[in-house]
């Protein structure tokens, strides 16, 4: 039996500590640096920065919970970091697994296409990506900006650095507070009277 009534009473079942530590030792013993990661709600929530970090350890354990979770003394004993996905109710950790092992492992050496793809990406830096567009140039009426079309690198770069800091100050101002630009782009948002405006929101260079 995996699961049993909770001391004291009340509702639902709770998942037994003996099965999960005979698990959490077997797999210790191959892996003495595994990193034991308990799925939980109540746990730190889960973002970019820490895919990043969980993606330099060689061994990762994630440990799910079902019913009210597992036994307490599992989680103050074996666990090493408790992740949250989002503030809400899974039925059980898997999910919030799958979560973990897609945005952890597209950001391993060689799992990728194009090894760019994962640095430019929304949250790698603070910024939310810029608008992306594809063929046909016109679709229902609606036209691709020229500038991406214009062969020119320089305007396209700097083109999607205002984008995206326009998509970012519309829909996510506060991730602005921790975004490191450079003295050109600085620059370049000055150019655009869009400075002021992320000043609001990033002090670290004032
Ligand atoms: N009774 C628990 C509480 O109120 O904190 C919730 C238990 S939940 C129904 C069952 C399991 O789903 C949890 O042990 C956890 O492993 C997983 N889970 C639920 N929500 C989650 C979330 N937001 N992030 C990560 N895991 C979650």
């Amino acid at each position: 039996m995996t699961d049993d009534r909770p001391y004291g009473g009340g509702e639902g079942m709770v998942m037994k500590p003996e099965p999960i530590a005979g698990v959490l030792q077997a797999i210790g013993k191959k892996n003495p640096a595994g990193r034991v990661i308990f799925l939980s709600p109540q746990g730190r929530t889960y973002t970019q920065e820490t895919a990043a970090r969980l993606a330099t350890h060689e061994h990762l354990v994630l440990l799910c919970g079902r019913y009210e979770g597992v036994d307490e003394r599992i989680r103050a004993n074996y666990v090493d970091e408790e992740i949250s996905i989002g503030d809400y109710i899974l039925t059980g950790g898997e999910l919030a697994a799958m979560v973990m092992v897609d945005s952890i492992t597209r950001l391993l050496p060689g799992v990728l296409g194009c090894e760019d793809s994962a640095e430019n990406d929304t949250f790698s830096r603070g910024l939310l990506k810029n608008p992306q567009y594809t063929r046909p140039r016109e679709f229902e009426g609606h036209m691709v900006p020229d500038i991406l079309l214009s062969g020119d690198h320089a305007a396209v770069a700097e083109w999607r650095l205002l984008a995206s800091v326009r998509q970012t100050l519309e829909r996510r101002p506060e991730l602005l507070a921790r975004v490191v630009f450079t003295k050109e782009e600085l620059g370049v948002l000055k150019k655009n009277r869009l400075l002021e405006a992320v000043e609001k929101y990033n002090t670290i260079q004032q």
